[in-house]
């Protein structure tokens, strides 16, 4: 099914088959994906240095935003870990206001095993699924939501945020962010040097809840406040630790001018995208034509991209953004999301 506003000059995405398409054969089982990246230790930051584990603090001693980096709201997606890791011990600090990194799941973390790299996913729930309030108010029934509630506060501090995710497909990097001035002009000065220049993606939140960057802290309007997602890369390749290093370097250094300096969400995004039509697999038999790769651009509409059971599955728009095509979905699941250039 497609869900969510559609425009209208949208073409028909889903329509019963009329011939037989080329199908590629799609896994139903995922493929093995090689590890190329050792989990960090971890050690020094486990428990942290402001009270909360996994938390570390660096206090500029000067007025300016409170920002913080995440990594590790999915236990298997280390390479923002390795990033972190790496910079804290480089001993990166902010120009002004406070700067926190945190190491959110680390409890999912530690059961990662090469063997089975997708499993640590999270332990009982997605730590990224949990950041409404309604959730948050709830009594606390899952080891991601205690943590959740144990890293709020942090959440409620902080100002502009930068979390960091990887993919399990190969795709090129890329950043979701809400669809508010501030996050967009967050994702802006994070696009604004030529090896950080990736696609700005403003969606249409998550089918199964909210994320941290939706938590309300970063969407009520009017507030110099944002939130940026980074997807850098494929899970488990070096590439994705150093998208991810260059980035949060970027953040901590220009964090303080788009604090200060407001009128920046006054400008457009040059590379900037948003997702129209989550595209779910209604059928065992979902497959893609091709193996696509994450970002891919179709550029006619009316390509058929995928079957499903007895449909075929067509781009609605030309230039078409494939988000993050899961090449061995089953059933009910997320099979890719559609996003137009603006
Ligand atoms: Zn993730």
């Amino acid at each position: 099914m497609s869900c969510g506003a559609s425009p209208r000059d949208h073409h028909p995405i889903r329509k019963k088959r009329q011939r037989l398409s080329p199908v590629l054969a799609s896994p139903r089982r995922l493929p093995d994906f090689p590890v190329f990246i050792d989990p960090p230790d971890l050690t020094p930051w486990e428990n942290g240095n402001n009270g909360i584990a996994g938390v570390i603090e660096r206090d500029s001693g000067r007025p300016g935003p409170e920002i913080t980096v995440v990594s590790l709201i999915h236990g298997n997606e280390f390479a923002g870990a390795l990033a972190m890791d790496r910079l804290l011990r480089e001993d990166i600090r902010p120009i002004c206001g406070v700067m926190r990194f945190v190491f959110a799941n680390i409890n999912a973390f530690r059961h990662f095993q090469p063997n089975n790299p997708t499993a640590s996913r999270f332990i009982s729930e997605d730590l990224n699924r949990v950041w409404s309030a309604d959730r948050l108010h709830q009594p606390s029934g899952s080891s991601e939501m205690e943590r959740a509630l144990e890293l709020l506060p942090i959440i409620q501090r902080t100002d502009l945020l930068l979390d960091l995710h990887s993919m399990l497909w190969d795709s090129t990097p890329l950043y979701i962010s809400p669809s508010t001035r501030s996050s967009i002009a967050l994702a802006e000065m994070l696009s604004s040097r030529e090896d950080t220049q990736f696609l700005t993606l403003t969606d249409l939140g998550h089918m199964g809840g909210s994320r941290l960057i939706e938590h309300e802290r970063f969407i009520s309007p009017g507030k110099s406040r944002g939130s940026v997602l980074l997807e850098a890369g494929q899970h488990w390749q070096q590439e994705t630790v150093e998208t991810s290093i260059r980035v949060i370097r970027l953040f901590v250094e220009k964090a303080a001018h788009l604090y200060f300096d407001t009128s920046r969400a006054e400008h457009g995004l040059t590379c900037h995208a948003t997702v129209t039509d989550n595209i779910v697999a209604r059928s065992a038999s979902f497959a893609f034509t091709r193996p696509y790769k994450g970002g891919h651009i179709i550029e006619s509409a009316g390509t058929v991209i995928a079957t499903d059971g007895d449909d075929e599955i067509f781009t609605p728009y030309d230039h078409c953004v494939l988000i993050m095509p899961n090449l061995c979905v089953r059933r009910g699941q997320l099979a890719v999301r559609l996003a137009r250039r603006l």
